[in-house]
């Protein structure tokens, strides 16, 4: 059996109408963009919520891509985090 890691999936029913919420350890890159990292996601079709551990990802307040610079440090963070995990927060609810 394949891990799909891709924090974009939802673990439990496998929807794809999710999106992330909250990232931990915010490192600023610049006056508009920060690193974070281990995000939590939502499924708002099934209502769980997962922690993506090793997820690396850009928050902006800037409209449009990201910066040169922020794919750069984005692109040494996903290097270094190793590999991704997908933990289901509130499995205690599923049965
Ligand atoms: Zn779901």
């Amino acid at each position: 059996m394949m891990a799909t890691a891709n924090p974009n999936n939802c673990p439990r029913c496998g929807s794809w109408n999710t999106g992330s919420s909250i990232g931990f350890n915010p490192q600023r890159i610049n006056n508009d963009e920060t690193l974070v990292s281990d995000c939590i996601f939502v499924c708002f079709d099934c209502k769980c919520e997962w922690k993506a551990i090793g997820f690396r990802l850009i928050a902006s307040s800037a409209v449009g891509p990201p910066s040169e610079e922020a794919q750069e440090i984005l692109l040494e963070a996903i290097k270094s985090a190793g590999q991704l995990r997908i933990e289901i927060l509130d499995d205690d609810l599923a049965s």
